[in-house]
């Protein structure tokens, strides 16, 4: 007895009402007397107050960067590198694989040449285009980039990368990663965080 059970969801949201009404700790017990099952102390509003002070200097810290123009044109750049990746992975038509008609050709995928012909490839030709397309984006750009900026955003967006190496899943599903990319490069956002935008 005396004892303060856990609130549940609407006392709760009755309580930390009144605090963003600024009522007073008596006020917020009187009004919610009616509807609880059991009264709550004085003790018991005080230390939900607490919480309440704590969540909402957390979320105004977060409010802050959502609309800070500084952090929103910082994830807008960081949003075109990630963005820019994604395209040169998707060079030399991998942006075009897709799972083959079965009565026109035997492989499992077609890949659209220049000219817009489509070809046979495989998931061997997947893989090798992707590593082909890698490497010369690490030629250009160094690897730095791919690695732990791209990765981290891409094993959210391609589960199938997580715990994985890159070489690994681009040798064992290669039309997989093409596909995602190919996601990603219509949607331009990317979910995830890594070491550079941890922090907005
Ligand atoms: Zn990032």
């Amino acid at each position: 007895m005396g004892k303060n059970p856990d609130p549940s969801w609407e006392e709760l949201e009755l309580i930390f009402k009144g605090f963003s009404e600024n009522q007073d700790e008596q006020t917020i017990r009187e009004e919610i007397q009616e509807s609880m099952s059991v009264p709550k102390s004085k003790r018991f509003i005080c230390q939900r107050k607490l919480h309440f002070d704590v969540a909402r200097k957390v979320l105004q810290v977060a409010i802050t960067r959502e609309i800070d123009p500084v952090i929103i044109e910082q994830r807008k750049h960081h949003f075109a590198q990630l963005a820019d990746i994604t395209k040169n992975l998707l060079e030399n038509g991998v942006d075009t694989i897709k799972i083959a008609c079965h009565d026109l050709i035997e492989s499992e995928y077609q890949i659209a040449q220049k000219d817009g012909a489509l070809s046979e490839i495989d998931k061997e030709g997947i893989s090798n285009e992707l590593e082909r397309n890698l490497y010369n984006l690490c030629l250009d750009q160094g690897s730095w980039d791919f690695e732990n900026l791209f990765l981290p955003h891409f094993s959210e967006e391609y589960t199938g990368l997580k715990g994985k190496y890159w070489e690994q899943v681009l040798e064992e599903n290669p039309y997989e990663i093409a596909a995602s990319l190919r996601i990603l490069a219509r949607r331009a956002t990317f979910g995830g965080i890594c070491p550079i935008c941890k922090d907005w």
